[in-house]
């Protein structure tokens, strides 16, 4: 179950929005009676309340906004197991002095902003004894690893426990504490009116997470990167996750960089069965599988990892098929009654790279693999002249690069990428008709590169395409099923910025 947290200022917009609430589905609202600036009025919030209700009011030192006195709390808090809430929200230090009476239940709970303890198994011990119904404790998490010290405490635990862990490193906790034994999480009604850090909102929590069809047996897979609140995995693959019904659950995993090999070790706890793997791992990654794809060994670089049918991890570079794909998809558009054993499309085709980071390399290494004529450039020449020693191909400056002869045109640069949407990397004017283009950037979807090559009658690829066929060939790594490709670039394009469609 979703409990979803609810702070207002005002009563009347509490009860809109818990009214509200209640009409999209949710089973249990938390009150946070120290948001309302007036002595809260228990009777007007508790009559007729369209859900069960967890009463809470935090003081400025547990990071609530309570205006009024400690001893005002504490009355309004009796007063509200008198009146008969659902649940009360109790802090330890506070719990011995409000008595159980009548059915509500009592939620001792214990919040660290700053860390997760090395103790909290003794400080679930001392809540536990103070007469609590559900235990709740929630922590900071400042490394992957504390996830797992949380999740484990809520599975070992004699009692009822919520546990999970607040931060962008915490959101995993936040998601699986079910799947442990917890009897619900917490989510915001609104992303504006977080009521912890990290807190995802009732939507996300149930709608892309499913968090309420989470069980013992749920698989979990994650995209593994630092920072990690901006990726658009965790929204496609569980999108495709729900289209096909299957017990699974896709996670955002925050993993600093030089710490992937231990979070995937600690993470064994979790049973996570695949990852996607982005900056800055996809070099480390490499080391840490059992078996490599060709493409793997060769770019020294990968984006998937995943539990092959031996239950050994096996890594894949799905960016350098997925561009692959786009790529040959295009010319093959060009000439379709080429015959089939003809040689590879891109053989012959002088292509112009532009960036020299991990995206160029893994394109690069395809183009060059397949007898295309590469030619490397890039804003700083060193990287750049580093990518062109490595396939053997020519190396232009980056000032030159409108005045080559192409066939293809790849840009593998940021430039254009939201916010920078009025940025190209290749002035319109260098475009020239019958050019093949293909921005690797995806939001937006339609950059100013794609825009003036399309208008100079060039023939595009954007970077949807690539990162949706990157996906899907994951998620077809981590499921054994095909990916409903269409629902994942459908997901994509409606989450990204709306300068697409510009
Ligand atoms: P990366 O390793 O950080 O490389 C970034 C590249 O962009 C470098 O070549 C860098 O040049 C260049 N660059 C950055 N700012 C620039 C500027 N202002 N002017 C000129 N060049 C600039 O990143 P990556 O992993 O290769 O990713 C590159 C791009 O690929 C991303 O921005 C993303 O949009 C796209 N991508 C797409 C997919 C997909 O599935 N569609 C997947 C992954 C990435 P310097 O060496 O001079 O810094």
């Amino acid at each position: 179950m979703i409990c979803v947290s609810l702070g207002r200022t005002r009563h009347k917009m509490v009860l809109a929005e818990h009214q509200a609430l209640a009409e999209r589905g949710a089973k249990l609202v938390e009150l946070r009676l120290d948001w309302l600036s007036r002595v809260p009025d228990l009777g007007r919030l508790l009559v007729d309340r369209p859900t069960p209700v967890i009463v809470t009011c935090r003081r400025p030192r547990d990071k609530g906004l309570w205006r009024f006195t400690e001893e005002q709390r504490q009355t309004l808090l009796r007063s509200a197991i008198v009146a008969g809430a659902d649940y009360v929200d109790l802090e330890e230090d506070i719990a011995t002095d409000i008595r159980r009476y009548g059915p509500t239940k009592r939620i001792i709970s214990y919040h660290n902003f700053d860390e997760t303890p090395a103790d909290i198994a003794d400080i679930h011990a001392r809540l536990a004894k103070l007469d609590a119904d559900i235990v709740k404790i929630v922590t900071m998490a400042n490394s992957p690893a504390d996830n797992v010290r949380m999740l484990q405490l809520v599975r070992g635990a004699a009692s009822l426990t919520v546990g999970f862990c607040m931060g962008e490193f915490g959101l995993p906790s936040r998601i699986l504490t079910g799947r442990y034994g917890a009897p619900f999480t917490y989510a915001t009604f609104h992303r504006e009116r977080q009521m912890a850090p990290g807190q995802p909102t009732f939507d996300e929590m149930r709608d892309v997470y499913r968090y309420d069809q989470i069980n013992e047996e749920t698989e979990v897979f994650g995209v593994v990167a630092d920072p990690v609140a901006h990726s658009y995995s965790p929204l496609i693959h569980n999108a495709a996750l729900a289209h096909l019904g299957l017990n699974a659950v896709y996670l955002p995993f925050r993993v600093p960089e030089g710490t992937l090999a231990e979070t995937i070790r600690e993470f064994d706890a979790l049973a996570v069965k695949g990852y996607s793997v982005t900056l800055p791992h996809k070099e480390a990654v490499v080391e840490l599988a059992d078996e490599r794809d060709k493409a793997v060994d060769e770019i020294g670089a990968a984006n998937t990892l995943y539990r092959n049918d031996r239950g050994t991890w096996s890594a894949a570079n799905t960016d350098h098929d997925a561009a692959l794909s786009s790529l040959v998809e295009a010319l093959s558009a060009e000439s379709p009654d080429k015959p089939a054993e003809a040689a590879h499309p891109l053989a012959g085709k002088k292509v112009l790279l532009l960036g020299a980071g991990g995206v160029a390399r893994a394109i690069g290494h395809g183009v060059v693999r397949h007898g295309g004529i590469l030619m490397v450039t890039n804003r700083t020449k060193a990287r750049a002249a580093e990518l062109a020693e490595q396939f053997g191909c020519v190396l232009v400056q980056w000032e030159n690069r409108g005045a080559q002869f192409a066939d293809v045109l790849i840009n593998c640069t940021s430039v254009g990428m939201h916010p920078g949407v009025d940025e190209t990397p290749f002035v319109a004017n260098w475009l020239r008709e019958g050019m093949i283009v293909f921005d690797t950037v995806y939001n937006p979807e339609r950059t100013l590169l794609i825009k003036q090559a399309r208008e100079r009658g060039c023939r595009t690829v954007t970077g949807v395409e690539m990162f949706v066929r990157q996906a899907a060939r994951q998620f077809e790594l981590f499921t054994g099923q095909p990916a409903p490709q269409d629902v994942m670039r459908d997901t994509l394009r409606q989450a990204i910025s709306p300068a697409r469609s510009s």
